[in-house]
This record gives structure tokens, sequence and C-alpha cells, in this order.
């Protein structure tokens, strides 16, 4: 996204020498630069913001939660016995929100009441999560109800005892929604770098968990609301660490440093904080 350049890790962290680096590319250049990267050397690479539905059309395959969400954050670059190179989408970010769940809160959504805000990639990582883990129920609130419809039409498939519905972001039930929910999620951009809320997140209850997949700031405004009202609160700098970690291991079959990992994207963010 242009703020962190490059990450270099040698031998005595990970076992070989790499480089991970960020890299701004324009939707119109993403097939030509796809296949600028389609070399044996490549272990894989991660994709953002806006081509996470867009990259699987230059892709040879799409496998599991890449599928079943129709979002890719992660792409594998690997070559056969003659040498030639195939590029597999994957989707990680399923996995990065479960861990943050059970490995910051040692909860999950199994059984729980969930609303969701936002219906973009991430919160199509986050429904799919709540489909497969049981959630009791899931609103998806969205400011284009359509795309909500959507959302839950395409993960119809996954659902099971799970009671879905798609909420316009002004209807009048929201505030009602908020109070009966267990878990509210925010998957929309809103205090990324600022300190607007989607919700006020007075009338949640005292027992909810609320979570902004947001990072940056690492508290936002959200967060400090519901924090300051007593309800526990969780950012989302674990499910970019732990979705990177997935990644890694899908690229590297080696364990992920998950303590670097972490430290690098704090430092990261410290630095641009500071700019
Ligand atoms: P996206 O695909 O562009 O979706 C954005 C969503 O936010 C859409 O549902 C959009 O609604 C809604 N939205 C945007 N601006 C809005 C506004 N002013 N009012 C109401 N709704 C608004 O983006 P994404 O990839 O899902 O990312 C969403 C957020 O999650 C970002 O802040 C991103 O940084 C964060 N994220 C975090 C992680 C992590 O690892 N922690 C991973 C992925 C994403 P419409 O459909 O109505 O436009």
């Amino acid at each position: 996204d242009g703020y962190s350049d490059k990450f270099e890790a040698d031998r005595s962290t990970v076992g070989f020498d790499g480089r991970y680096e960020a890299v701004d590319v324009e939707p119109e250049a993403l097939g030509a630069w796809v296949e600028k990267v389609r070399r044996a050397e490549t272990l894989g690479f991660n994709v953002t913001i806006p081509h996470k539905e867009t990259i699987t059309r230059h892709l040879d395959r799409v496998e599991g939660d890449g599928q079943l969400t129709g979002a890719v954050n992660a792409v594998i670059v690997e070559s056969d016995a003659r040498g030639q190179v195939h590029l597999t989408g994957t989707n990680t970010d399923t996995l990065g929100f479960r861990r943050l769940l059970s490995e910051e809160e040692g909860c999950s959504l199994e059984d729980q009441r969930v609303l969701l805000l936002g219906a973009g990639g991430a919160a199509r990582a986050v429904a799919l999560v709540a489909l497969q883990d049981g959630a009791r129920e899931l609103w998806v609130v969205n400011r284009h109800v359509e795309r909500a419809d959507r959302l839950i039409a395409d993960l119809q498939q996954v659902r099971q005892g799970t009671a879905t519905e798609a909420v316009a972001w002004h209807e009048n039930r929201l505030e009602a929604l908020l109070g009966s929910a267990t878990v509210v999620i925010n998957a929309t951009p809103i205090g990324l770098a600022s300190t607007e809320m989607p919700v006020d997140p007075s009338p949640v209850q005292a027992s909810a968990l609320v979570v902004d997949l947001i990072y940056n700031p690492l508290k936002t405004a959200l967060l400090r609301a519901a924090a300051e009202r007593g309800l526990t609160v969780l950012g989302g700098l674990g499910m970019l660490v732990h979705q990177a970690a997935a990644a890694f291991e899908r690229w590297t079959e080696a364990e992920a440093p998950i303590g670097v990992m972490r430290s690098a994207a704090e430092a990261a963010l410290k630095e641009r904080t500071q700019r």
C-alpha cells in the first residue's frame, strides 16, 4: 500500500534468504504484473484491495477458502517436473480471523449471534468462518444491501445451522441488532487512519465481543468507545499476522516465525504513525 517497502529475512530467522516487498499495481496492469512474477524463484505473493476478486482470472486455479469466498489474498507459485510454473490462489484471511479469536481471546464464532458490518472481501472471509464454525445467527449489514444478499447467497453451500440475514445499513433495526449480538465485527474501512466509528457501540450488551479488522490505528475509535463501556475488544493486527503466517507456511512448508512477523508489523505501524 505504499507504506512498508520491504521486509528482508535471513537464514537465522526462517532457514533461507528471502525478500517480501510491497508493490503498487494498477488494476489494468495486474495481468502483466502476474506474468512478470510467474517465475520459478518466486514462492508466492499476497493480494489486497482492490485485486482480491479480479486476480482469479490471471491464476491457473483457486483452492479451498479462496474458492468458497471468491476472494484470493495469497497466491502460491509452484513449478512442475517439466519446469512449468503454476499459480494457485487461496484465502488465508479466514484462518487469520479464526486464529485472531482463538489465540487472542480463546473463543470462536460457534453458537454466537454475529453482527457483521460490511460485505466486501474481508467480510466474506469472516462470514465463511461464521458459517463453517457454526454461528447461531449471522446478520450482514451493508450500505449496498444487495452486496450483502449476494454474499449470503454465494455462501449458501457451507451454511449448516446458522440463520442468515442481509440488513441495509440504515434500517431502524440496527440498534436492536447491536443489542442482540454477542459478537460485533467491523469489516468496513470506517475508522481506518481516522477517528470515525461505523456504529455507536452504546446498545451492545456488556458481555459481547467487539472486533475491528482495522489495525491502523491499533485501537480504533470504535474499540476505544467499546472498551470504555467495559466490553471486550480485539483489533485486526492479530488477523493480519496470522493470515500472513498461514500464507508463509503454504509457500515455504516451514513453520512461520510468528513473533518475528508480529514485531515487524508493529514496527512498520509505528513508523507509519510517526511519518
Ligand atoms: P472492500 O472489499 O472494499 O469492502 C469494503 C466494505 O466496506 C464494503 O462492504 C463497503 O460497503 C463498506 N464501506 C466502505 N466505505 C463505507 C462507508 N463510508 N459507509 C458504509 N460502508 C462502507 O474492503 P475489504 O478488503 O473488505 O476491507 C475492509 C476493511 O478490512 C479494511 O479496513 C481493511 O484494512 C480491513 N482488513 C483487515 C484485514 C486484517 O488482516 N486485519 C484483512 C482484510 C481486510 P459497500 O458495499 O456498500 O460499498
